[in-house]
């Protein structure tokens, strides 16, 4: 399952930060996630539930915004709001869209105890 390693990850990212700027809990993660990360937020959400047992992000809340995608088309040059890698210009009809934002993950926002 791949939202069960990214749960994990994203745990392990939070014990050293809690290390390295001395918090000791985590109440509340936001997560931005693009459209296109192939991230399904429901199972990310019961993956760390059951990762964060035991952990300083035991009981945190988390919270899921979902970033759209953008990309650029490589014909026209204009910039185009794109759902996935194969899909035409919404411009000039020709597929050669480069993807520029959609497919990362970053935390957002912690809010933390001591
Ligand atoms: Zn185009």
């Amino acid at each position: 399952m791949h939202e069960l390693s990214i749960a994990e990850n994203l745990i392990e990212m939070l014990e050293e930060n809690g290390l390295t700027h001395h918090f000791k809990k985590v109440t509340k993660i936001t997560l931005e996630i693009g459209v296109l990360a192939g991230i399904e937020s429901s199972s990310l959400y019961f993956c760390f539930d059951a990762v964060a047992k035991n952990t300083l992000a035991e009981g945190a809340q988390l919270v899921i915004q979902s970033k759209p995608a953008i990309g650029i088309c490589q014909h026209c040059q204009q910039q185009v709001s794109t759902f996935g890698w194969y899909e035409p210009c919404e411009h000039c009809g020709q597929l050669c869209v480069k993807i520029l934002q959609g497919e990362e993950m970053i935390i957002k926002s912690l809010e933390v105890e001591n």
